[in-house]
């Protein structure tokens, strides 16, 4: 139960899915946990649920101004921080001829600009060890339909771990990856789709899962506290892939 004694993480996205359930995850561990948001009424549910020694911090993680603003606030918190886990992010489905420049700047600025000016803004104040676990997909891997977009922007995500691991090891930060494959969670039901839609897309998605099922946010969580904690000391750049074996295919 203390895997994360005494480290202090920061969770994106941790108000909802799987950065929810990191956080629970973090916190049974020991440690000492912020969580961003965006969303009013998320942000409020996870506040209730984490307890009031969670640190919740409204941030909208397209932004670069917003990273600076929450490094310093998670400094003043925390006076440092042992733990990024990387995670906010959104999945805007669609084939390729309905995208427009508008929705393609919001995945690239929430899933990957944000991300890398987040880690830049909390490199002052990153602990020695420190470790960063950036939240991929098993889309960066595969050919599905409609995720041409979403799969990009989590491969740059992939390629920033192997880049930064190599950049930042020399500081003592480690930085590695997490690739869900399909987990239940909120994120579906933001694609937008009227619910016999969301029906059918989810039974063809879990159809191909040779696992034959969506996978739950504590299968991700658990390997997240791994590779936050010092028992994953020597694991740099690498990417552990959770999805039923959809990426092996
Ligand atoms: P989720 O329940 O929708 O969680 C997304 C989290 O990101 C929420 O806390 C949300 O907060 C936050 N977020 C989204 N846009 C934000 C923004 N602009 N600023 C600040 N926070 C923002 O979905 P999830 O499935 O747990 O997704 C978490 C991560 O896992 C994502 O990066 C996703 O791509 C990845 N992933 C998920 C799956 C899957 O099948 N579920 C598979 C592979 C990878 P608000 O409520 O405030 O928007």
């Amino acid at each position: 139960m203390d895997r994360l004694k005494g480290k202090r993480a920061l969770i994106t996205g941790g108000t909802t899915g799987i950065g929810l359930e990191t956080a629970r995850h973090f916190v049974n561990e020991g440690a000492r946990v912020a969580v961003t948001g965006r969303n009013p009424a998320t942000l409020g549910a996870a506040r209730s649920e984490l307890g009031k020694d969670v640190l919740i911090i409204a941030s909208d993680a397209s932004e670069v101004p917003a990273q600076k603003k929450t490094a310093e606030e998670v400094r003043e918190a925390f006076g440092g921080l042992d733990v990024l886990f990387v995670n906010a992010g959104i999945a805007e489905l669609r084939p390729v001829e309905q995208w427009d420049e508008a929705s393609f700047e919001r995945s690239f600025a929430i899933n990957v600009k944000g991300p890398f000016f987040l880690i830049q803004a909390l490199l002052p104040i990153f602990a020695i060890p420190a470790s960063i676990v950036l939240n991929a997909s098993v889309n960066a891997h595969i050919g599905m339909p409609n995720t041409s977009v979403y799969g990009a922007s989590k491969a740059a995500l992939l390629s920033m771990t192997r880049t930064l691991s190599g950049e930042l090891i020399s500081r003592g930060i480690r930085v590695n990856a997490v690739s869900p494959g399909p987990i239940s969670t909120p994120l579906y039901s933001k694609l937008g789709l009227a619910e016999a839609d969301l029906k059918a897309v989810s039974a063809s998605i879990q159809s191909q899962v040779p696992a034959g099922r969506f996978g739950n946010p504590s299968e991700i969580a658990q390997a997240v506290v791994f590779l936050a904690s010092d028992e994953s000391a020597f694991t740099v750049g690498s990417e552990i892939q959770i999805d039923g074996g959809l990426g092996n295919l």
